[in-house]
């Protein structure tokens, strides 16, 4: 049911799926930059169409909402909430009794700023496995948040203005969310701002916040992409102490590795355990996963999956 060639299409049809170079017709699974292309047309849901058009791409857009079935090229296609970002969808295709679920990016714990994963079973299940190794096991998110709560607080009593880094687009949202919440005062970097606003269009506010483009601070906490790190405007915050946020502060290099003084692992993907927790509930009957740990696949097959990695680079038939 699918062609690998550089990226992932439907046998038969035009249709690709997160095509990484720029093609006729492609499904986009979400507004990251690395998923967006200006293919002559895109499907994508209403929010994906905006952070699309945000990032100056012009396409043709087949725009459709969560669960709305529509028919292309003799398939019954239908998008499903993925848990990631704002907008973020799957791919649920039937076609002739065989079904076909591609995740692009996902988590299944719930996020405060987007809708939360669905499960659907298909018969193939193509699977993002960015931390697809057991290292990559993340504390609960209410650990994970009193740890980001004792980071702030003890910044305040040392003086310091705790800068917290995330990715501009679902990160930096959630962060904005959880800091109002523990009642400080945000500051967010104006690429934040701008994606905020998008948001709240979509009625997922993540609350009030000023936008910050340098200078001091005097109270309160910004929020920011980690690049901010690497301009000027940094120099005018004062004393600051960083955190990142990010799957990846797992790692213990990571702090060194993205030059910040504290990581902790908040993601927008799913974990080790999350990944298998969402195969056992698709129940399909072959997987093939894409960017990340080509061992997941290895890890499936042990567990008695039917699994293998799509190759980058090479074109073949696969079912
Ligand atoms: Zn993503």
């Amino acid at each position: 049911m699918v062609v690998y060639d550089k990226g992932i299409r439907i046998s038969g049809t035009r249709l690709h799926l997160d095509a990484q170079r720029v093609v006729e017709f492609s499904f986009v699974s979400h507004g990251h930059t690395d998923h967006l292309r200006s293919h002559r047309r895109i499907l994508a849901t209403a929010p994906t169409v905006r952070f699309h058009q945000l990032r100056g791409h012009r396409s043709e857009i087949l725009q459709v909402e969560y669960h709305q079935p529509i028919e292309i090229e003799g398939m019954r296609v239908e998008l499903l909430p993925s848990g990631h970002i704002l907008g973020a969808a799957q791919i649920f295709i039937e076609r002739r009794g065989e079904s076909l679920l591609y995740t692009g990016d996902f988590k299944t714990r719930p996020a405060a700023t987007c809708d939360g994963l669905e499960v659907r079973h298909a018969d193939i299940l193509v699977l993002e496995c960015t931390y697809g190794r057991p290292e990559y096991r993340f504390a609960s998110t209410e650990e994970l948040l009193e740890r980001l709560a004792r980071f702030v607080q003890d910044c305040h009593r040392w003086g310091e203005v705790p800068l917290v880094l995330g990715y501009a687009l679902g990160k930096a949202q959630e962060a904005v969310y959880w800091l109002n919440r523990l009642g400080e005062r945000v500051y967010v970097w104006p690429e934040v701002a701008a994606i905020c606003a998008v948001y709240r269009e979509f009625g997922r506010d993540p609350g009030p916040y000023e936008v910050w483009s340098g200078g001091p601070v005097d109270e309160g906490v910004v929020v920011a992409p980690p690049h901010v790190l690497r301009t000027h405007a940094i120099w005018g915050l004062g004393s600051f102490r960083s955190i990142l946020l990010s799957g990846w502060a797992v790692d213990r290099s990571a702090k060194y590795r993205f030059g910040v003084d504290e990581a902790i692992p908040f993601s927008d993907h799913a974990d080790f355990d999350e990944l298998l927790e969402f195969v056992r509930a698709v129940r399909p009957r072959k997987v093939f996963t894409i960017h990340g740990f080509e061992e997941f696949a290895a890890e499936l097959r042990w567990r008695g999956y039917d699994a293998q990695p799509l190759e980058p680079g090479r074109d073949r038939w696969l079912l």
